[in-house]
């Protein structure tokens, strides 16, 4: 199969995982006449319900790796902790696009950090840890305070620990049961952001508007779009986007969290190679959203257009909303610029990214204060949910 192939409206793509991102892939893919297979080991998920197959398997499970990729045209993720291992069985069967090496790069802090390092993109000082006495000898070296990560499978703050120079190393260590890590220094960071950049079969990018997020309890809770600082700032960071997807040969989607440091320098935080919490805006105020562009990318389509059609804001919806009882749907649904995402995940557990709200403004500070009473208005009186 040639790298170069393109695959046009009615062809199948795979896609590996089966959350929210998956389901807001295939509702873009299936607007424009393209059919949907999903795998994962779960059933009746968020992907599968507007899926046209859903296939409910392990990740490891070569024979149903195999026969999924046969049926399918181009594989793609919307989860990037595939086994790299299964990502080979399938590309022996179809396009798999982004490439393997992405995957392999962007599932492990650490791999990911050299690979920044080496590419000359600024990122903390950073230290591989393997032993209570590497970690005393990394910590002495990046100055405390520093943060603690398991180098796999991490995400929204989960396997981190921050470390100070008050801290138990033995016991913290021993918290992290021998699994490899990263100490990454502190960042005394002003603001936290992210960029989404695509680039296709030809090597052109695209680039959006920088997000401005912020976060509750390590997870997303609102991103405003675009980010408020100045305009040449935010050029940087878009740039430092675009020579990320370029350095990593990137077919597809790419979101690169940074922090920004008070002076007006980024340090990048981590890499999503497929589409990201905090680009969800882009599906109502983006011409093309972050969605159809992954789709583009990875049927090599030409890119969208990343034009922001209004100042933006998105709120994320866990399962804390749900603490009194089913979220008032109609208050939040009476305010015109508001959109209501669900994922239809059947348990709203606490913590659990069960939708999302994005509000249109006139004004950034508009569209802020719209989603945040928009989710106000979704709570039951008496639920005693921080919002
Ligand atoms: P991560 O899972 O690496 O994205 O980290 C989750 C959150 O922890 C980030 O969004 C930051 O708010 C915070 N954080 C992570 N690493 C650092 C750091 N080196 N310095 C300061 N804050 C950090």
């Amino acid at each position: 199969m040639s790298a170069a192939s393109v695959f046009l409206p009615g062809s199948t793509i795979g896609v590996m995982g089966s959350g929210q991102l998956g389901r807001m892939f295939a509702i873009a893919a299936r607007r424009m006449g393209y059919r949907i297979h999903t795998f994962s080991p779960d059933k009746n998920t968020p992907t599968g319900q507007v899926a046209d197959l859903e296939v409910c398997a392990g990740y490891s499970d070569e024979a149903a790796v195999r026969a999924f990729a046969r049926g399918v045209d181009v594989l793609t993720f919307e989860f990037e902790n595939v086994p790299v291992q299964s990502v080979e069985w399938a590309a022996e069967h179809c396009v798999v696009r982004p490439s393997g090496r992405v995957l392999h790069l962007c599932q492990h802090r650490l791999r990911e950090k050299e690979f920044l390092k080496a590419a000359g993109l600024p990122l903390a000082e950073f230290a591989s840890v393997i032993s209570l006495a590497e970690l005393e000898e990394a910590l002495a070296r990046l100055g405390a305070p520093a943060v603690l990560k398991t180098a796999a499978f991490g995400y929204d703050g989960k396997g981190q620990h921050k470390i100070t120079k008050d801290s138990d190393l033995a016991s913290v260590w021993a918290g992290f049961e021998g699994q490899p890590a990263v100490l990454e220094a502190w960042v005394p960071f002003e603001i936290e952001v992210s960029v989404l950049v695509a680039r296709g079969i030809d090597g052109a990018t695209q680039v959006y508007p920088v997000c401005e997020n912020a976060h509750a309890n390590h997870v997303l809770d609102l991103t405003l779009v675009p980010a408020r600082i100045p305009a040449e700032v935010a050029e940087q960071a878009r740039e430092i986007a675009v020579r990320t997807a370029v350095a990593l040969d990137l077919v597809g989607l790419l979101a690169v969290e940074m922090f920004l440091l008070p002076g007006g320098r980024f340090l990048i935080n981590e890499l999503a190679p497929r589409p990201h919490n905090s680009g969800h805006f882009s599906f109502d105020a983006s011409v093309t959203s972050q969605f159809e562009q992954q789709l583009r990318a990875v049927c090599g389509l030409p890119l969208g257009s990343t034009e922001l059609l209004r100042p933006t804001a998105m709120a994320n919806l866990l399962g804390d909303v749900w603490n009194g009882g089913e979220p008032d749907w109609a208050a939040a649904a009476a305010l015109p610029e508001v959109k209501i995402h669900l994922y239809g995940k059947a348990e709203p557990r606490p913590g659990r990214k069960m939708g999302h709200l994005v509000a249109l403004g006139g004004t950034l500070e508009e569209a802020a204060e719209r989603v945040r009473e928009a989710r106000r208005r979704l709570v039951r009186e008496g639920a005693n949910t921080a919002v």
